[in-house]
């Protein structure tokens, strides 16, 4: 196949394709793409603990990974996020990267990053940032090394905080991202905070989301983020602020640590106003909505031609089917997952 080029993906398209735009006049400017489902964690709310992961020779290669993306960027979409399962226990995933960057250079992306449980971040780091990668999100529920393996399943808490350091020595920014879980690290969030913004980074925390079959119960999982919080307002100052990464964390700066929290509420708060963006699965299939299931295979129009213009007529299309909203719901009368698939499957 021959390089692809943003050039040759403009002539492919014939001319520079419409921006995509839904039917709630969202313009869609943010694309996750899930680059692998594997993963070196299991962590409990998020896999089962004998997971069963796609075949190797299902998954798109690196060079379609990036087609794929490309189109998407001549179609308008500005901030690209590589995830998964965990992106960099995909083999070779840095040539990706590198392939990808070539749309910073150009202008036409304004942002590549990723979300890594930095388990492999300590070797990949410097080269995340001579790729143009300025800004990481790190997963972490726990500082605490017991509770960590007990949450991951079998994680190594000093590999992750390596992982950190060499992030913050190649002069990447990084956010924690943690998810409240309850009973198990509802009393370390103050900590963490401060932890977080003492080391300059950035925190969100994270609602769990019923999505997959995980062989525990969601509801002894679930803590509400609007508890959590007016139980953090009891002893931090927290002061509302419009600061917006384009995700969907709304954000108060903490008072006493002078540092940012973001709080991500699918469950008690509704962020699908104001959605920008959509999910790719490493096999190609394109999920409007993270709490939805329609979707769209791209991987046939990708394979169709060797021209983009199947592959821009079959996104085009799935835009316009892109839903409202997600109506997630975690109570006693529903135990089962709101969606079969797991988050590492569509990525978070
Ligand atoms: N492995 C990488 C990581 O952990 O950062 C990237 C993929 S992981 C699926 C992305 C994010 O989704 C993580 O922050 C994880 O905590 C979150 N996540 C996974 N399952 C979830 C669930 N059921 N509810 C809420 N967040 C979830
Ligand atoms: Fe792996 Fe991330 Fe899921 Fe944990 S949350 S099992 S690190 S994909």
């Amino acid at each position: 196949m021959a390089p692809i080029t943003p050039t040759t993906l403009l002539d492919r398209a014939g001319s520079h394709p419409a921006p995509l735009i839904d039917p709630f006049a969202r313009a869609i400017t943010y694309l996750r793409v899930s680059v692998t489902d594997r993963c070196d964690f299991r962590c409990v709310y998020c896999m089962s603990e004998h997971m069963s992961f796609l075949p190797k020779a299902d998954l798109l290669s690196l060079e379609e990974l990036d087609r794929l993306c490309s189109a998407f960027v001549a179609k308008g979409v500005t901030k690209l996020r590589l995830t998964g399962g965990e992106p960099l226990v995909r083999r070779g995933i840095m040539t990706l990267f590198a392939s990808l960057s070539r749309h910073l250079d150009s202008g036409a992306l304004k942002e590549l990053t990723l979300t890594t449980n930095a388990s492999q971040l300590e070797k990949y780091a410097a080269q995340l940032k001579g790729y143009g990668v300025e800004r990481i999100n790190v997963s972490l529920d726990t500082l605490d090394p017991d509770k960590f393996r007990a949450i991951t399943r079998w994680g190594d808490l000093d590999k992750v905080i390596a992982g950190i350091d060499a992030a913050q020595a190649a002069g990447l920014k990084v956010k924690i991202n943690a998810v409240a879980l309850k009973g198990v690290n509802e009393e370390e969030i103050q900590d963490m905070i401060a932890w977080a913004h003492g080391r300059g980074m950035d925190m969100t925390l994270i609602e769990v989301m019923p999505l997959g079959e995980v062989g525990e119960n969601r509801l002894d999982q679930y803590l509400p983020l609007s508890m959590l919080r007016a139980r953090l307002a009891e002893r931090l100052t927290l002061e509302d602020i419009a600061y917006q990464t384009g995700g969907p964390a709304r954000y108060v700066r903490v008072k006493e640590t002078d540092g940012r929290l973001g709080f991500i509420t699918p469950l008690t708060h509704n962020f699908c106003e104001s959605c920008n963006r959509v999910r790719i699965t490493c096999t190609g299939t394109l999920f409007m909505c993270l709490g939805q299931e329609d979707a769209a295979d791209l991987r046939a129009p990708l394979r169709a031609s060797e021209s983009d213009e199947p592959l821009h007529r079959a996104i085009d299309a799935a835009i316009l089917r892109k839903p409202k909203g997600h109506d997630f719901v975690i109570d006693r009368r529903q135990q089962r997952p709101a969606l079969a698939r797991h988050m590492s499957v569509t990525g978070g």
